[in-house]
């Protein structure tokens, strides 16, 4: 596999399982329906970053740093699982946590996952919403440099063409899994935020020569900015994979109807997939990312986008560490 030339450090507990979602296949009437636990890659509660991270802690590794800024959302999972993975293989590492623009909890930068990350050891740098976030990652890392750190910097979501590799691998891994259960996989269906899933998801597929529809819902509410970071890991992959070609456009499918008015505002529509997947299948969702892309899920099959011998695969990315910081959002307003 040409995977292996790359350094990898391992953080996740792979392969995640595929399971079937059979109340949920049979409530909404269409195809049938398969969940890929990538919430379950173990790493501190888990979630999608965890598999970028191998192979981007490795190649930190290999570059000498024994410190890692990277920065998020104040309720990013990104930052949650780089605290983790550095705190596993011995790094230093500083967060820089941006305030949410929208109104939220009280204790919204005290729990969740900011709770886990200060449990895990990580320097956590708050900025305002409305702060420049990059100059302040930069400023962090300089001044951690003066003082005789070797700096790594990791990207929002760990999204560039190495942390594109984690993705290639699943794409690998779900295609064994499917194929040991003769299973022919129609779709993957995920949310999309910085890019690095289904960038890598896409060259993973294509690497594969795999037929299979990879659809992103995008939970920022930034279309242009969310369809130019797709377009980079998959540029910035395929490339560092060597692969003859390129890689069609048209493997990118994003989806903009889900995210609702912003980044981290939970919808009514979000809400309905929480209930159902939770009810039905005893599947946790968190209202930033999964429960968009399984609302955007739902809407498909209700609108008869797939057909109804279509196998389709719900890629759970994780999140639900951050449930405690919407608690508000998920009671009061039922
Ligand atoms: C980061 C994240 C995503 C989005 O993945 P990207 O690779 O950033 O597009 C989806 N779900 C969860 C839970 C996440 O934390």
């Amino acid at each position: 596999m040409q995977l292996a030339r790359f350094p990898r450090a391992r953080l996740a507990h792979l392969p995640t399982p595929l399971e079937p979602l059979d109340r949920l296949s049979r409530e909404l009437g269409g195809p049938t329906l398969f969940v890929k636990r990538d919430d379950c890659t173990g790493l501190a509660t888990g979630g999608n970053k965890t598999r970028k991270l191998e192979f981007l802690l490795a190649d930190a590794l290999r570059r000498g740093a024994d410190t890692i800024v990277t920065e998020g959302g104040a309720q990013s999972n990104h930052c949650r699982q780089t605290a983790a993975a550095a705190a596993k293989l011995g790094l230093a590492c500083h967060l820089v946590l941006q305030s949410s623009s929208e109104a939220q909890a009280p204790d919204y930068e005290e729990t969740g996952n900011v709770l886990l990350e200060r449990l895990l050891g990580a320097e956590l740098h708050f900025v305002a919403a409305s702060a420049d976030r990059s100059a302040e990652l930069r400023r962090v890392a300089e001044g951690l440099e003066a003082a005789g750190r070797t700096v790594c910097t990791i990207p929002t979501g760990g999204s560039n063409a190495i942390g594109g590799l984690g993705y290639v691998s699943c794409a690998f891994e779900l295609l064994q899994q499917a194929q040991q259960r003769q299973l022919a996989i129609d779709a993957v269906v995920h949310a999309s935020g910085s890019g690095g899933t289904q960038g890598g998801l896409v060259v993973g597929f294509a690497a594969a020569n795999a037929d299979v529809a990879t659809i992103g819902f995008d939970v920022t509410a930034v279309p242009p900015e969310i369809e130019a970071r797709v377009r980079d890991v998959v540029r910035g992959t395929a490339d560092l994979l060597g692969l003859p070609g390129g890689i069609d456009p048209a493997r990118v499918i994003l989806r903009m109807d889900q995210a609702g008015p912003a980044y981290a505002v939970v919808t009514d529509a979000a809400i309905e997939a929480i209930q159902l997947a939770a009810r039905l299948e005893g599947l946790l969702l968190d209202p930033v990312y999964t429960a968009k892309a399984f609302a955007g899920l739902i809407a498909l099959v209700r609108d008869g986008y797939f057909k109804r011998s279509d196998n389709v695969v719900f890629l759970h990315t994780g999140g639900t560490a951050a449930l405690p910081a919407y608690t508000t959002q998920l009671t009061d307003e039922r």
